[in-house]
């Protein structure tokens, strides 16, 4: 949008940019004192979270995954990537222990907006149409059991209250999707519909959030990783608990003794979070008012609209873009508004990772030393350095030099389909027979 603003003086009025920019510098302010609180109060959601549903701002969704990928899976999955502004499906050969990864294609189709504002049918029909002329482009190498059903993991990355691991219903939309008629479904069965209309023979056996196939994907990576956190369009983590410390699982207590949780810190919200007038107006002009505050202050999606509101304010006032067009001197001052935005952004995430790590006991020196990984996804993270070395050097700062190098974060670079593809490994039915 073009701002028109009526020229008073004759050039920008500075003082008053300065004004906003302290202002806005000052509220936006995250005192490691506040980050130890926000992590605590993590904590103490998470624990709330656990013990009953409703009982906390975070869902902490039970995944239904109870054990992590080994290295023996083996066969040929499909996995389907929904939740940003792209998905992507992706086909692999898994070759147990010794192949490990044999073979691997993928596409990524970008989603027309209109359909993340639309009818579901639409939705899932496009999905399931790109997904059956990507099946059809299989070749030889790729082989199914003869008469068994191609399976597919299914990363979905919304909440979801699972039903079991291979079905579950959304609560709601999030990150700029908002289709009512699918809010309550069971999106498995949405999809498996659309793939039946589209022709097209495949069976979900897998559905999992994208924190959960991080976490899936990193552990096959690497034995260490216990958490995963995505920082991309939006924002969430997942991580391993104690079966017998979630008092809300009424089911068998698995053989592993854990269940990975769905924390949906997205909706985090507290009162110890510095929140401006800008992210009041963001949050109250968004699809969904009141929810995701957490996210709202960090993800990829909305980091550019709190720094265009701000600025956008400061062009009012001041005449800062009227006729005159910023000098480079005057650049910086812009340049330094997106890094207290980002780094406010940075900071609250480091602080929620260390309240994870407070939960699990990782954030002291354990005997003998423990390693613990974070496998990392998301665009924000990969591609804004400013962003992710301040996760990392603040999470450093919380968890003292000590501990911190115990502790590692592991960009785990579009993990999240292979993981929902092991997933859909590990419970498959050719396992049955
Ligand atoms: C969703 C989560 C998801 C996260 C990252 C959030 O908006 O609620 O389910 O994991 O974005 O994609
Ligand atoms: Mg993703």
């Amino acid at each position: 949008a073009v701002v028109v603003v009526k020229r008073r003086g004759k050039g920008p009025k500075w003082g008053k940019v300065r004004a906003i920019f302290t202002d806005v510098e000052r509220k936006c302010a995250t005192p490691v004192a506040r980050l130890r609180q926000v992590a605590d109060a993590m904590a103490v959601e998470m624990h709330a979270g656990l013990a009953s549903d409703g009982g906390s701002k975070l869902k902490m969704l039970l995944s239904y995954v109870d054990n992590l990928p080994t290295g023996d899976e083996k066969g040929l999955f499909y996995a389907l990537d929904l939740g940003g502004t792209n998905f992507r499906v992706l086909r692999v050969l898994l070759g147990g222990k010794e192949g490990r990864v044999i073979k691997q294609e993928y596409e990524e189709v970008s989603i027309p907006p209109h359909l993340m504002l639309g009818g579901s049918h639409e939705l899932f029909d496009f999905i399931a149409a790109a997904l059956s002329r990507f099946v059809a482009t299989e070749g030889d190498e790729f082989r199914i059991p003869e008469g068994k059903q191609r399976e597919l993991g299914f990363t979905f990355s919304f909440p979801v209250k699972q039903l079991s691991i291979a079905s579950g219903i959304l609560i709601k939309w999030t990150k700029g999707f908002c289709i009512e008629e699918t809010v309550g479904e069971d999106v498995v069965a949405e999809l498996t519909k659309a793939m039946e209309r589209q022709g097209l023979n495949m069976r979900v056996t897998a559905l999992v959030n994208d924190t959960i196939g991080t976490l899936a994907g990193g552990r096959y990576e690497d034995s260490d990783v216990l958490v995963a956190v995505i920082l991309g369009t939006g924002t969430n983590a997942a991580y391993v608990e104690r079966a017998n410390a979630i008092p809300k699982w009424h089911g068998l207590l698995p053989k592993s003794g854990d269940m990975v949780i769905n924390m949906e810190w997205g909706n985090f919200k507290s009162s110890l979070l510095p929140l401006t007038e800008y992210d009041e107006a963001l949050d109250f002009e968004s699809l969904n008012p009141g929810e995701q505050i957490y996210e709202k202050l960090m993800s990829g999606m909305y980091l550019g609209e709190i720094v265009r509101r701000i600025l956008l304010r400061m062009a009012q006032e001041s005449s800062l873009f009227g006729e005159v067009v910023p000098q480079k001197l005057e650049i910086p001052f812009i340049l330094s508004i997106c890094d207290i935005v980002a780094q406010r952004g940075a900071r609250l995430a480091a602080a929620g990772i260390y309240g994870i790590l407070k939960k699990l006991g990782r954030d002291t020196v354990t005997s003998p030393k423990q390693r613990t990984v974070i496998a990392m996804d998301g665009g924000l993270y990969e591609h804004y350095s400013i962003f992710s070395e301040c996760v990392n050097n603040t999470l450093r700062n919380l968890l003292g030099e000590e501990i911190a190098g115990t502790v590692v974060i592991k960009l785990a670079n579009d993990g999240s389909g292979i993981g929902a593809a092991l997933l859909a490994a590990s419970h498959s039915q050719y396992l049955e027979g």
